[in-house]
């Protein structure tokens, strides 16, 4: 029997409120093919936020459990919570030849090339400082505190980009979501 030829994981990374959910919905509306993986999350929801759409809520107990028994392709920290991707979803799809994107933060970014060189990191980059910092304010969906965190981690994250294969400016949502979107189903290189 024929097999699935593996598909290639694509990392989205990039600092909060640079737009990483926004442009993945319009990747999302426009392919809506392409196969986007929903984190375990300790943090509460936001007005809005559904389980098992937009995240899967789980209390600290939960995620020790996923992580005692292997569930998590990466984890990390981030700003107080705990975040991870699980791990079957994203196997079954590449197995069965289906572009996989996983959009997390950078800790997670440098576990997956890790423990797979050819995935692909490609990071959202914002037009400039001034604007990541309105956008994450005119999100309104943290306490001022909480986005001085997020934008302190920010300035270590834009520092790291050139750690990753492609930087996507995220200026115009519409231009960078086809960006994504090339890159995604762009053929793997080559091997060496
Ligand atoms: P992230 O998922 O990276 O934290 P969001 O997708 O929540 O960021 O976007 C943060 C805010 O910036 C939202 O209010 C969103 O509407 C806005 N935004 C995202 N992309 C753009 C863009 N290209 N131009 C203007 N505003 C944008
Ligand atoms: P938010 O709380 O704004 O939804 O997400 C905070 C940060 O966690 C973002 O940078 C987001 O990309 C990242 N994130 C979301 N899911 C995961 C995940 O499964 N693993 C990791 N490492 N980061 C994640």
């Amino acid at each position: 029997m024929a097999r699935a030829t593996p598909a290639r994981l694509t990392v989205l990374s990039g600092p909060s409120g640079v737009g990483k959910g926004t442009v993945v919905a319009e990747v999302r509306r426009r392919h809506p093919d392409v196969w986007v993986s929903v984190s375990v999350t300790t943090r509460r929801p936001r007005p809005g936020e559904i389980d098992g759409v937009h995240y899967h809520f789980v209390d600290d107990a939960e995620f020790d459990r996923l992580i005692a028994k292997d569930g998590l392709l990466e984890w990390a920290e981030y700003a107080g919570y705990r975040y991870g991707t699980p791990a079957a979803a994203v196997q079954e799809r590449l197995a069965s030849g289906v572009p996989a994107l996983l959009e997390i933060e950078l800790q997670g970014a440098r576990q997956v090339r890790a423990r797979d060189p050819e995935a692909q990191l490609v990071f959202l980059a914002p037009p400039s400082w001034a604007v990541l910092v309105s956008r994450l304010a005119g999100r309104g969906s943290e306490p001022p505190a909480v986005q001085e965190r997020r934008l302190a981690l920010a300035q270590a994250e834009l520092d790291a980009s050139g750690e990753f294969d492609v930087v996507v400016v995220n200026d115009d949502v519409a231009r960078a979501a086809d960006e994504l979107v090339d890159l995604l189903t762009a053929p793997p290189p080559e091997p060496a």
